[in-house]
């Protein structure tokens, strides 16, 4: 993984991202010139306290982050939009039916033995 995104990459996430730009994100501190995205305050991606800055996290609007040219975070802005683990479980279940067996998808035990 690069740690610097480009200018075009970022303006592509920008544009997944649909949240409200009053709405306040979440920076973690770090060394100048390292932060390139911005995390969802509510529900952040990685544990807040357990970052070991004193500070903790800068308290931005989505906005302010845009400006300062940092990328909406994969993890846990854009991604959650995308659910993948949802539709990796819908594959699963579609693979393991069986018409003689299961009346629905939902049916389908997917902790079962082959
Ligand atoms: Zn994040």
């Amino acid at each position: 993984m690069s740690s610097s995104l480009s200018a075009a990459e970022i303006e592509e996430r920008i544009e997944k991202d649909s949240g409200p730009l009053n709405e306040k994100v979440i920076v973690k501190r770090s060394t100048a010139g390292t932060r390139t995205v911005y995390h969802n305050a509510d529900d952040p991606c990685y544990n807040v306290d357990a970052t070991g800055y004193r500070a903790g996290p800068e308290r931005i609007t989505r906005k302010e982050a845009q400006e300062r040219g940092l990328a909406p975070c994969r993890g846990c802005i854009i991604g959650r939009e995308i659910p993948e683990t949802k539709d990796n479980e819908l594959y699963e279940r579609a693979k393991h039916f069986d018409p003689d067996v299961h009346d629905s998808l939902a049916d389908v035990d997917l902790g079962g033995t082959d």
